[in-house]
């Protein structure tokens, strides 16, 4: 038998290490006893070329693959993170090659070299196993030859028998998301596998490692449960899987009607209105999928595992989406999407899409409703790793009846999306009055309640709101429908048409109310209720779900149909506000640490002049007919402000070189969101035509206090006497006129000290118009 036959004739090892270095020397040692007859590759160390400490999965699968090895592949790992790096690259292997393959207990020095020699002697995959296990063995006998007797005298278990915990389920929440997610973390840890088992129904055990089959199982207080594993460090992992089920428990449910203003929980009103209907839980808004297939299954996995390992680095950022890295580690949901890549050759987002919504389907069934609402976690990490694959999202949202949506965190991209008619409110477990999402809701008049405690909702099949006081009947009764009713007639009235624009104040000046806006049905209702203006229409919202730059053309188009209702009346445009939470696919900002403060606004404009000389020229066109005024977003030094002015210069002059109409001159103003702005306003004066106050950024930077963190809303509050002081003093210094169209324009309770600051010009939400004139009328 020559070399060659002899190394495919053997058992192959993979040598899984942390260090590339560490495993190259093993593998040197190794040869250096065996000659070449081992099959042996290496998935070691991460990023480029290995040089980090680290492992990978798709380079561990990656090594197995290249021993395509019939006689079997055990995989020898370092330690920690390794095991679940090889655990996921096992998930992802055919079954036919996975059955072929083992993962090693033993040392990684002395049992890879065991295993070697084993293997280089012809030896079984099983007895190879055994070798490796058997790595320490030599050093122990010599080292502490008492201890090996003992050892060999106990009854070590066989892998087949199980060692056994059984435990009473206290919770009243049952088996719910964190004790769950903390022993499916537990269990991928380890190698050897383990299970869970309700005791009522003993036959129907699960693997410890999967989260979705856990929380499948649909474990009920009072229910009596089984954790089994073997190997040796059973016990103690029975111990630490017990304690992690006992320590997580969930606080009981309280379940006040309406619902309880709690220090935590307090459920606010961020977008007025009322509604009542059917309750969806429809956290992840699920994109669908049209199925399509791929012949070329190698492909397809890889582009899988990539978008798996972008989105698990994406929510390595994120220590409260702990339970959705635990999911994306699912060997349920990894092994069925393989499945169906491989044997069904669909394609990778086809697959993906196809697992999450028949894992979902299964917890939607489950008859606890805090369990049920953990669907919600899979969709949404179903989007995620769906978004990485490149699919876009559904244009609409929510396409069923119309009903109110439960959801986890609002995105303005999808609160961009939702239909009025099918959408009657939206209630959000997290969220934040200042966010995009709830100024676009409050734009379209869909009632939002913040910060709500989905506990209430644990049984609710329908729910009335107050979009505006933030309370909450889940289940409401007749009179509770009779109250709404009427308060909802109010609101009507005050939202019919009206001449709300202008208000002459006690001293004789006279304040002005102008309209923010997105839509062309925004606008309308702004031209309705009389707004003096259009003070800030939000150009990116157009734009959250187009995954290519729209060309000037079908810019010029969407201005014009939102402009068209405000005819012979001023509009300020603002220039594309991209980054931070409202990212766009067509401008490529990167990741950074802290988006907030990275390259958005008028930053990531001057990174990319073609992009903002290309809307400059739709705005200019757009607005011919138009009293056009152009603003920037998240302007810090005047630098920026000579060099855009630069580039709209250059826009007005193509436009004319080209002979198209358009509006020239155009006033050019800034936002003043950045305190720096604030305190050097002088240095803006003969720069800019006006300034228009951003209080809901400028609060954020003065006070610290993230704007879309729903547990900072008291400290992020614009009517802060820093923040005022800010507004007071850019009043006083600024040549131009100051406006403002912060959220805090529209709030009753802080505009009037807006107005002790000496502004004039408020713009806000349409449907806050008449409020704040009844509000500030004769002060
Ligand atoms: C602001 O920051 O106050 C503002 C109006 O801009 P946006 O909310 O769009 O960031
Ligand atoms: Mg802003």
């Amino acid at each position: 038998m020559n070399t060659a036959e002899s190394r495919i004739n053997t058992v192959g090892l993979v040598l899984v290490s942390h260090s590339r270095a560490l495993a190259l020397a093993t593998e040197t040692l190794i040869r250096q006893v065996t000659g070449s007859d081992v099959r042996l590759a290496i998935a070691a160390g991460a990023g480029d070329e290995g040089a980090d400490l680290g492992t990978d999965a798709l380079q561990i699968l990656a090594a197995i693959e290249s021993l395509d090895n019939p006689m079997g592949t055990l995989v020898l790992m370092d330690m920690g993170s390794a095991l679940l790096s090889t655990e996921t690259a096992l998930g992802l292997l055919p079954e036919s090659v996975r059955a072929r393959v083992l993962m090693s207990s033993g040392p990684f020095v002395e049992g890879a070299m065991t295993a070697a020699l084993a293997a280089s002697g012809g030896a079984s995959l099983a007895e190879v196993q055994q070798e490796a296990e058997n790595g320490l063995r030599m050093k122990q006998q010599q080292l502490a030859p008492d201890n090996i007797t003992a050892e060999k005298n106990r009854q070590i278990p066989a892998a087949t028998p199980k060692h056994q915990r059984s435990l009473h389920l206290s919770d009243p929440a049952g088996l719910h998301l964190r004790p769950a997610a903390a022993l499916a973390k537990l269990a991928l840890a380890r190698s050897t596998p383990s299970f869970i088992a309700a005791a009522k129904h003993p036959d129907n055990r699960v693997s410890a490692s999967s989260l979705t089959a856990i929380l499948g199982l649909d474990l009920r207080q009072g229910d009596e449960i089984y954790l089994q594993t073997s190997g040796p460090d059973a016990d103690a992992f029975l111990d630490r899987a017990a304690a992690c089920l006992q320590e997580n428990q969930h606080p009981p449910a309280k379940i006040p009607t309406p619902v309880e203003n709690e220090a935590t929980k307090h459920p606010q009103g961020a977008a007025p209105g009322f509604a009542q209907g059917p309750l969806i839980i429809r956290d992840g808004l699920v994109t669908t999928v049209p199925r399509s297939y791929c012949d070329d299954c190698a492909k397809a996995l890889h582009k899988f595992l990539e978008a798996i390992a972008e989105v698990r680095r994406q929510l390595s950022d994120h220590p409260i989406l702990e339970a959705q890295n635990v999911l994306l580690s699912d060997p349920a949901l990894l092994e069925k999407t393989t499945t169906l890549i491989q044997n069904e050759h669909l394609d990778a987002a086809s697959a993906w899409a196809q697992s999450i919504s028949q894992a979902a389907s299964q917890i939607d069934a489950l008859s606890d409703p805090i369990l049920r609402a953990r669907a919600a976690d899979l969709r949404d990490l179903g989007n995620r790793v769906l978004q990485a694959l490149g699919v876009t999202a559904d244009s609409q949202p929510w396409q069923g009846p119309p009903a109110i949506l439960l959801v986890n965190e609002l995105l303005p991209s999808v609160a961009l999306r939702l239909n009025p008619k099918q959408v009657l409110g939206v209630i959000d477990r997290h969220g934040s009055a200042n966010s995009h999402a709830a100024i676009l809701l409050r734009g379209s008049g869909i009632p939002y309640v913040i910060n709500a405690d989905p506990v209430v909702f644990a049984n609710t099949q329908y729910v009335a709101m107050d979009g505006k006081t933030g309370e909450l009947w889940p289940d409401p009764d007749a009179q509770i429908l009779v109250t709404l009713h009427d308060r909802e007639r109010m609101h009507q009235d005050q939202n019919s048409a009206g001449s709300y624009g202008q208000i002459t104040l006690n001293d004789g000046s006279t304040l002005e109310l102008w309209a923010n806006v997105a839509s062309t049905a925004e606008a309308a209702a702004a031209r309705r209720l009389g707004a003096t203006g259009i003070g800030l229409l939000r150009t990116e919202f157009f734009f959250l779900d187009q995954k290519t730059l729209p060309d000037e053309e079908s810019q010029c188009q969407s201005l014009r149909q939102v402009m068209a209702p405000m005819q012979g009346l001023p509009i300020v445009v603002r220039a594309l506000d991209a980054g931070a939470d409202k990212p766009l696919s067509f401008i490529p900002i990167g990741t950074e640490a802290n988006p907030a403060l990275g390259r958005r606004g008028l930053r990531a404009l001057l990174a990319y002049p073609d992009i903002f000389a290309l809307q400059l020229r739709a705005m200019l066109r757009a607005g011919q007919d138009h009293d056009l005024h152009i603003m920037l977003p998240m302007v810090t030094n005047p630098e920026e402000l000579r060099s855009a002015r630069m580039i709209l210069d250059q826009a007005h002059r193509e436009l004319e070189a080209a002979g198209h109409p358009h509006r020239w001159p155009v006033p050019f103003g800034i936002m003043a969101e950045v305190p720096a702005v604030a305190l050097c306003m002088k240095q803006f004066n003969g720069l800019t035509d006006f300034v228009s106050i951003g209080s809901n950024d400028l609060t954020q930077y003065t006070l610290a206090s993230d704007r879309s963190n729903a547990l900072l809303q008291t400290l992020g509050n614009a009517a802060h006497p820093a923040v005022l002081e800010l507004c007071r003093k850019m009043v006083q210094d600024s040549h131009a006129p100051v406006s403002i169209c912060g959220e805090a324009a529209g709030d009753p309770q802080i505009a009037p000290l807006l107005v002790d600051c000496g502004i004039r010009r408020l713009s806000m939400a349409p449907p806050r118009l008449s409020n704040m004139y009844t509000r500030v009328s004769g002060t």
